[in-house]
Protein backbone atom coordinates (compact mmCIF):
# COMPACT_ATOMS: atom_id res chain seq x y z
CA UNK A 1 0.00 0.00 0.00
CA UNK A 2 1.41 3.52 -0.86
CA UNK A 3 1.47 6.14 1.76
CA UNK A 4 -0.80 8.92 1.22
CA UNK A 5 0.57 12.80 1.51
CA UNK A 6 -0.84 13.17 5.16
CA UNK A 7 -2.39 16.78 6.02
CA UNK A 8 -3.42 15.29 9.63
CA UNK A 9 -3.33 18.43 12.23
CA UNK A 10 -1.62 16.01 15.06
CA UNK A 11 -0.95 13.76 15.86
CA UNK A 12 0.93 14.20 12.08
CA UNK A 13 2.66 13.00 9.28
CA UNK A 14 6.47 11.35 10.54
CA UNK A 15 9.20 11.53 8.22
CA UNK A 16 8.96 7.87 6.09
CA UNK A 17 12.83 7.72 7.01
CA UNK A 18 11.82 7.88 10.61
CA UNK A 19 9.32 5.20 9.97
CA UNK A 20 11.69 3.12 8.85
CA UNK A 21 14.23 3.20 11.39
CA UNK A 22 11.79 2.74 14.08
CA UNK A 23 10.47 -0.26 12.27
CA UNK A 24 13.80 -1.77 12.52
CA UNK A 25 14.62 -0.76 16.10
CA UNK A 26 10.98 -2.16 17.36
CA UNK A 27 12.26 -5.91 17.47
CA UNK A 28 15.93 -5.48 18.20
CA UNK A 29 17.85 -2.32 19.43
CA UNK A 30 21.67 -2.83 18.13
CA UNK A 31 22.42 -6.26 19.61
CA UNK A 32 20.71 -5.33 23.25
CA UNK A 33 18.57 -8.66 22.75
CA UNK A 34 15.55 -6.47 23.26
CA UNK A 35 13.49 -4.00 21.91
CA UNK A 36 14.14 0.07 23.22
CA UNK A 37 10.67 0.18 24.20
CA UNK A 38 11.35 -3.02 26.40
CA UNK A 39 14.27 -1.66 28.36
CA UNK A 40 14.38 -0.05 31.50
CA UNK A 41 14.84 3.79 30.95
CA UNK A 42 17.80 3.24 33.68
CA UNK A 43 20.03 2.21 31.49
CA UNK A 44 22.76 2.26 29.51
CA UNK A 45 21.04 2.11 26.49
CA UNK A 46 17.82 4.39 26.75
CA UNK A 47 20.10 6.52 28.54
CA UNK A 48 22.06 7.30 25.66
CA UNK A 49 19.21 7.81 23.59
CA UNK A 50 17.72 10.24 25.70
CA UNK A 51 20.64 12.51 25.71
CA UNK A 52 21.50 12.10 22.22
CA UNK A 53 17.91 13.55 21.73
CA UNK A 54 18.51 16.51 23.87
CA UNK A 55 22.05 17.30 22.39
CA UNK A 56 20.75 17.19 18.86
CA UNK A 57 17.95 19.60 19.93
CA UNK A 58 19.88 21.57 21.30
CA UNK A 59 22.09 21.84 18.11
CA UNK A 60 18.62 21.71 16.03
CA UNK A 61 17.62 24.71 17.99
CA UNK A 62 20.53 26.33 18.67
CA UNK A 63 19.40 26.49 22.79
CA UNK A 64 21.89 28.50 24.74
CA UNK A 65 23.73 26.53 27.71
CA UNK A 66 21.45 28.92 30.20
CA UNK A 67 18.54 26.63 29.25
CA UNK A 68 17.00 23.54 30.41
CA UNK A 69 15.80 21.06 28.02
CA UNK A 70 12.86 18.83 29.74
CA UNK A 71 11.02 16.10 28.32
CA UNK A 72 7.77 15.93 30.07
CA UNK A 73 5.59 13.07 29.81
CA UNK A 74 2.14 14.80 28.39
CA UNK A 75 1.10 17.23 26.06
CA UNK A 76 1.02 20.87 25.74
CA UNK A 77 -1.81 21.40 27.80
CA UNK A 78 -0.13 19.76 30.65
CA UNK A 79 2.44 22.16 30.14
CA UNK A 80 0.24 25.19 30.26
CA UNK A 81 -1.08 23.59 33.63
CA UNK A 82 2.70 23.45 34.86
CA UNK A 83 4.07 26.52 34.03
CA UNK A 84 1.18 28.43 36.34
CA UNK A 85 2.03 26.08 38.65
CA UNK A 86 5.80 26.58 38.54
CA UNK A 87 6.43 29.99 37.58
CA UNK A 88 3.21 32.10 39.45
CA UNK A 89 2.93 32.54 42.71
CA UNK A 90 -0.09 31.81 44.39
CA UNK A 91 -2.65 35.10 43.53
CA UNK A 92 0.23 36.42 41.36
CA UNK A 93 -0.57 38.14 38.14
CA UNK A 94 0.09 36.42 34.81
CA UNK A 95 -0.65 38.18 31.46
CA UNK A 96 -1.83 36.20 28.69
CA UNK A 97 -2.53 37.17 24.91
CA UNK A 98 -4.87 35.19 23.49
CA UNK A 99 -4.76 34.65 19.76
CA UNK A 100 -6.71 31.60 19.32
CA UNK A 101 -8.34 28.34 20.07
CA UNK A 102 -5.08 26.99 21.79
CA UNK A 103 -4.75 30.24 23.76
CA UNK A 104 -8.31 30.39 25.15
CA UNK A 105 -7.12 26.24 26.07
CA UNK A 106 -4.54 27.72 27.71
CA UNK A 107 -6.55 30.26 29.96
CA UNK A 108 -8.52 27.28 31.47
CA UNK A 109 -5.62 25.29 32.50
CA UNK A 110 -5.23 28.38 34.84
CA UNK A 111 -5.89 28.34 39.15
CA UNK A 112 -5.11 30.49 41.63
CA UNK A 113 -3.40 32.68 39.51
CA UNK A 114 -4.60 36.48 38.82
CA UNK A 115 -5.12 36.35 34.98
CA UNK A 116 -4.72 39.44 32.69
CA UNK A 117 -5.87 38.61 29.41
CA UNK A 118 -3.73 41.29 28.16
CA UNK A 119 -5.35 40.87 24.43
CA UNK A 120 -6.86 38.87 22.44
CA UNK A 121 -8.49 38.43 18.74
CA UNK A 122 -11.62 37.15 19.44
CA UNK A 123 -13.33 40.08 18.72
CA UNK A 124 -12.52 39.50 14.61
CA UNK A 125 -12.73 35.65 14.82
CA UNK A 126 -8.98 35.40 15.51
CA UNK A 127 -8.13 36.53 11.93
CA UNK A 128 -5.54 39.01 12.81
CA UNK A 129 -3.56 39.12 15.77
CA UNK A 130 -3.72 42.58 18.10
CA UNK A 131 -1.10 44.89 17.09
CA UNK A 132 1.74 45.40 20.02
CA UNK A 133 0.52 48.90 20.93
CA UNK A 134 -2.74 47.78 21.84
CA UNK A 135 -1.63 45.10 24.79
CA UNK A 136 -2.45 45.60 28.04
CA UNK A 137 0.74 44.58 30.25
CA UNK A 138 0.84 44.24 33.76
CA UNK A 139 3.91 45.61 35.38
CA UNK A 140 3.82 42.62 38.08
CA UNK A 141 2.92 39.73 35.89
CA UNK A 142 4.95 36.57 36.53
CA UNK A 143 5.19 35.82 32.62
CA UNK A 144 3.47 37.15 29.30
CA UNK A 145 2.06 33.95 27.57
CA UNK A 146 1.52 33.75 23.90
CA UNK A 147 0.70 31.14 21.10
CA UNK A 148 3.24 31.63 18.69
CA UNK A 149 1.44 29.47 16.34
CA UNK A 150 -2.50 29.03 16.51
CA UNK A 151 -2.95 25.41 14.64
CA UNK A 152 -6.52 25.81 14.32
CA UNK A 153 -7.11 29.49 13.68
CA UNK A 154 -3.69 28.99 11.17
CA UNK A 155 -2.42 32.65 12.53
CA UNK A 156 1.25 33.36 13.29
CA UNK A 157 3.14 35.65 14.55
CA UNK A 158 4.71 36.55 11.15
CA UNK A 159 7.44 39.17 10.84
CA UNK A 160 4.91 41.40 8.70
CA UNK A 161 2.97 41.76 11.80
CA UNK A 162 5.53 43.79 13.47
CA UNK A 163 8.54 42.68 15.62
CA UNK A 164 8.54 39.03 16.29
CA UNK A 165 8.77 37.95 18.69
CA UNK A 166 6.99 40.80 20.99
CA UNK A 167 8.81 43.02 23.24
CA UNK A 168 7.85 42.19 27.48
CA UNK A 169 10.35 43.85 28.70
CA UNK A 170 11.40 42.60 31.92
CA UNK A 171 8.62 40.14 31.79
CA UNK A 172 9.76 37.07 30.69
CA UNK A 173 8.07 35.60 27.47
CA UNK A 174 6.62 32.19 27.88
CA UNK A 175 5.24 30.62 24.42
CA UNK A 176 3.67 28.09 23.33
CA UNK A 177 5.34 26.56 20.01
CA UNK A 178 3.76 22.73 19.59
CA UNK A 179 2.59 23.56 15.89
CA UNK A 180 5.75 25.37 14.49
CA UNK A 181 8.65 24.55 16.38
CA UNK A 182 11.72 24.01 14.08
CA UNK A 183 10.12 25.52 11.38
CA UNK A 184 12.38 28.50 11.43
CA UNK A 185 15.06 29.39 12.93
CA UNK A 186 13.84 31.10 16.41
CA UNK A 187 16.16 33.19 18.70
CA UNK A 188 15.64 30.93 21.94
CA UNK A 189 17.32 34.09 24.24
CA UNK A 190 14.19 36.39 23.71
CA UNK A 191 11.93 34.00 25.41
CA UNK A 192 11.58 32.85 29.17
CA UNK A 193 10.52 29.79 28.80
CA UNK A 194 9.08 27.81 25.44
CA UNK A 195 7.46 24.60 25.33
CA UNK A 196 5.69 22.01 22.56
CA UNK A 197 3.85 19.08 22.21
CA UNK A 198 6.08 16.77 20.33
CA UNK A 199 2.86 15.02 17.93
CA UNK A 200 2.90 17.97 15.02
CA UNK A 201 6.29 18.92 14.19
CA UNK A 202 8.59 17.18 16.80
CA UNK A 203 7.73 13.35 16.47
CA UNK A 204 4.74 11.43 18.33
CA UNK A 205 2.16 12.11 20.67
CA UNK A 206 2.81 11.48 24.43
CA UNK A 207 5.56 13.52 25.15
CA UNK A 208 6.47 17.09 25.22
CA UNK A 209 9.82 19.80 25.19
CA UNK A 210 9.99 22.34 27.94
CA UNK A 211 13.06 24.88 26.72
CA UNK A 212 13.39 27.40 30.02
CA UNK A 213 15.76 29.98 30.87
CA UNK A 214 17.52 28.04 34.11
CA UNK A 215 17.12 31.44 36.40
CA UNK A 216 13.47 31.41 36.15
CA UNK A 217 12.68 27.71 37.72
CA UNK A 218 13.90 29.62 40.99
CA UNK A 219 11.41 32.04 40.95
CA UNK A 220 8.46 31.08 43.05
CA UNK A 221 5.84 28.99 42.57
CA UNK A 222 2.97 27.32 43.98
CA UNK A 223 3.04 24.73 45.97
CA UNK A 224 3.29 21.26 44.07
CA UNK A 225 3.47 17.88 43.54
CA UNK A 226 7.09 17.13 43.32
CA UNK A 227 6.38 15.34 40.06
CA UNK A 228 4.69 18.47 38.81
CA UNK A 229 8.03 20.31 39.55
CA UNK A 230 10.09 21.51 36.93
CA UNK A 231 13.56 21.81 39.40
CA UNK A 232 12.99 18.14 40.06
CA UNK A 233 11.94 16.89 36.78
CA UNK A 234 15.49 18.53 35.80
CA UNK A 235 17.56 17.31 38.66
CA UNK A 236 16.29 13.83 37.26
CA UNK A 237 16.98 14.41 33.85
CA UNK A 238 12.91 14.30 33.11
CA UNK A 239 12.86 10.66 34.45
CA UNK A 240 11.76 11.66 38.24
CA UNK A 241 9.16 8.51 37.25
CA UNK A 242 9.09 6.55 34.22
CA UNK A 243 9.11 8.79 31.01
CA UNK A 244 7.73 7.21 27.56
CA UNK A 245 10.38 6.20 26.31
CA UNK A 246 9.77 4.94 22.71
CA UNK A 247 7.75 8.42 21.90
CA UNK A 248 11.62 9.96 23.32
CA UNK A 249 13.34 7.98 20.84
CA UNK A 250 10.74 8.46 18.29
CA UNK A 251 11.50 12.13 18.67
CA UNK A 252 15.01 11.81 19.07
CA UNK A 253 15.15 10.38 15.47
CA UNK A 254 12.62 12.83 13.95
CA UNK A 255 15.22 15.90 15.24
CA UNK A 256 18.05 13.86 13.85
CA UNK A 257 16.45 13.82 10.41
CA UNK A 258 15.69 17.53 10.52
CA UNK A 259 19.00 18.37 11.55
CA UNK A 260 20.28 15.68 8.45
CA UNK A 261 18.19 17.87 5.81
CA UNK A 262 19.81 20.95 6.84
CA UNK A 263 18.39 22.50 9.69
CA UNK A 264 15.73 25.11 10.57
CA UNK A 265 17.34 27.03 7.93
CA UNK A 266 16.23 24.17 5.43
CA UNK A 267 13.15 24.48 6.97
CA UNK A 268 12.26 27.77 6.67
CA UNK A 269 12.99 27.87 3.17
CA UNK A 270 11.05 24.77 2.52
CA UNK A 271 7.95 26.34 4.66
CA UNK A 272 8.32 29.72 2.66
CA UNK A 273 7.86 28.08 -0.53
CA UNK A 274 4.81 24.91 0.50
CA UNK A 275 2.67 27.94 2.27
CA UNK A 276 2.99 30.33 -0.42
CA UNK A 277 1.93 27.57 -3.26
CA UNK A 278 -0.75 26.90 -1.01
CA UNK A 279 -2.18 30.58 -0.35
CA UNK A 280 -1.31 31.47 -3.53
CA UNK A 281 -3.69 28.77 -5.13
CA UNK A 282 -6.64 29.52 -2.41
CA UNK A 283 -6.37 33.53 -3.06
CA UNK A 284 -6.04 32.76 -7.15
CA UNK A 285 -9.12 30.76 -7.49
CA UNK A 286 -11.91 33.30 -7.86
CA UNK A 287 -13.29 32.94 -4.58
CA UNK A 288 -13.67 29.09 -4.86
CA UNK A 289 -11.64 28.43 -2.10
CA UNK A 290 -11.09 31.21 0.61
CA UNK A 291 -8.67 31.72 3.46
CA UNK A 292 -9.89 34.45 5.85
CA UNK A 293 -6.50 35.13 7.93
CA UNK A 294 -5.00 38.74 7.42
CA UNK A 295 -2.30 38.13 5.15
CA UNK A 296 0.41 39.46 7.64
CA UNK A 297 -0.28 36.80 9.84
CA UNK A 298 -1.10 33.87 8.36
CA UNK A 299 0.23 30.43 9.47
CA UNK A 300 2.84 28.73 7.15
CA UNK A 301 1.98 25.82 9.15
CA UNK A 302 -2.00 25.10 9.33
CA UNK A 303 -3.71 26.31 6.01
CA UNK A 304 -7.79 26.60 7.05
CA UNK A 305 -9.85 27.45 3.96
CA UNK A 306 -13.18 27.21 3.26
CA UNK A 307 -15.16 25.72 -0.72
CA UNK A 308 -17.76 28.82 -1.21
CA UNK A 309 -20.33 26.49 -1.35
CA UNK A 310 -20.28 24.21 2.07
CA UNK A 311 -22.31 21.85 -0.11
CA UNK A 312 -19.14 20.46 -1.65
CA UNK A 313 -16.90 19.58 1.34
CA UNK A 314 -17.88 15.86 1.14
CA UNK A 315 -17.12 15.65 -2.25
CA UNK A 316 -14.08 17.43 -2.08
CA UNK A 317 -12.28 15.50 0.80
CA UNK A 318 -13.81 12.08 -1.00
CA UNK A 319 -11.79 13.28 -4.03
CA UNK A 320 -9.07 14.10 -1.69
CA UNK A 321 -8.42 10.93 -0.35
CA UNK A 322 -8.83 9.35 -4.02
CA UNK A 323 -6.20 11.21 -4.91
CA UNK A 324 -4.24 10.37 -2.03
CA UNK A 325 -4.02 13.01 -0.09
CA UNK A 326 -5.43 12.66 4.09
CA UNK A 327 -6.28 14.66 6.79
CA UNK A 328 -7.95 18.05 5.12
CA UNK A 329 -11.18 18.19 7.03
CA UNK A 330 -11.48 21.24 9.13
CA UNK A 331 -11.21 21.12 12.40
CA UNK A 332 -14.82 21.75 14.63
CA UNK A 333 -14.49 24.76 15.69
CA UNK A 334 -14.12 26.40 11.75
CA UNK A 335 -15.25 23.70 10.00
CA UNK A 336 -14.14 23.56 6.40
CA UNK A 337 -10.57 22.38 5.16
CA UNK A 338 -7.30 22.66 6.53
CA UNK A 339 -3.71 21.33 5.50
CA UNK A 340 -1.49 21.39 8.00
CA UNK A 341 2.40 20.99 5.82
CA UNK A 342 4.81 20.49 9.10
CA UNK A 343 8.55 20.07 8.55
CA UNK A 344 8.04 16.05 7.13
CA UNK A 345 5.44 17.11 4.75
CA UNK A 346 6.96 17.40 1.50
CA UNK A 347 7.00 20.59 -1.28
CA UNK A 348 5.92 17.48 -3.61
CA UNK A 349 3.13 16.85 -0.84
CA UNK A 350 1.82 20.54 -1.52
CA UNK A 351 1.70 20.62 -5.20
CA UNK A 352 0.15 17.92 -5.27
CA UNK A 353 -2.69 19.36 -3.33
CA UNK A 354 -2.36 22.40 -5.16
CA UNK A 355 -2.66 20.34 -8.36
CA UNK A 356 -6.10 18.32 -6.75
CA UNK A 357 -7.56 21.75 -5.87
CA UNK A 358 -7.29 23.12 -9.57
CA UNK A 359 -8.68 20.16 -10.86
CA UNK A 360 -11.68 20.14 -8.42
CA UNK A 361 -12.33 23.45 -9.20
CA UNK A 362 -12.12 22.84 -12.98
CA UNK A 363 -14.75 20.11 -12.11
CA UNK A 364 -17.00 22.07 -9.93
CA UNK A 365 -16.49 25.47 -10.41
C1 LIG B 1 -2.00 20.65 19.64
C2 LIG B 1 -1.75 21.88 20.40
C3 LIG B 1 -1.95 21.96 21.78
C4 LIG B 1 -2.51 20.80 22.58
O1 LIG B 1 -1.61 19.77 22.63
P1 LIG B 1 -1.92 18.45 23.48
O2 LIG B 1 -0.63 17.71 23.32
O3 LIG B 1 -3.07 17.76 22.84
O4 LIG B 1 -2.18 18.85 24.87
C5 LIG B 1 -1.66 23.14 22.42
N1 LIG B 1 -1.18 24.19 21.75
C6 LIG B 1 -0.99 24.16 20.42
C7 LIG B 1 -0.46 25.37 19.71
C8 LIG B 1 -1.26 23.00 19.71
O5 LIG B 1 -1.06 22.96 18.37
Amino acid sequence: MARAYNFSPGPAALPEAVLRQAQADMLEWGDAGASIVEMSHRGPEFLQVARQAEADLRTLLAIPDDYAVLFPAGGATTQQALIALNFAGAGQRVDYVVSGHWGKTALKQLVSVDVNIAASGDSDGFRTIPARETWRLSKEAAYVHITANETIHGVEFRPGWGRVPPDTGDVPLFADFSSSIASEPVDVSKYGLIYAGAQKNLGPVGISVVIVRRDLLERAGQPRADIFDYRSQLANESMLNTPPTWNWYLLGQTVRWMIEQGGTAEFDRRSALKSKLLYEAIDGSGGFYRNEVDPSVRSRMNVPFFLAEAALDAAFLEGAREAGLIGLKGHRVLGGMRASIYNAMPVEGVQALVDYMQEFRRHHG
